[in-house]
């Protein structure tokens, strides 16, 4: 499975996440501080 990493861009706060991940991320918002995010906060 892909990885991606994620850096919030509210919080600062990065994390290393697979495609379910990802896309829990951008359903439910940073795990860290809830904030709404995006496809460009997610790099390969
Ligand atoms: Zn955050």
């Amino acid at each position: 499975m892909k990885e991606y990493e994620f850096t919030c861009s509210a919080c600062g706060q990065q994390i290393d996440v697979n495609e379910t991940m990802r896309d829990a991320i951008k359903s439910n918002g940073c795990p860290v501080c809830a904030t709404a995010v995006d496809e460009s906060e997610f790099s390969e």
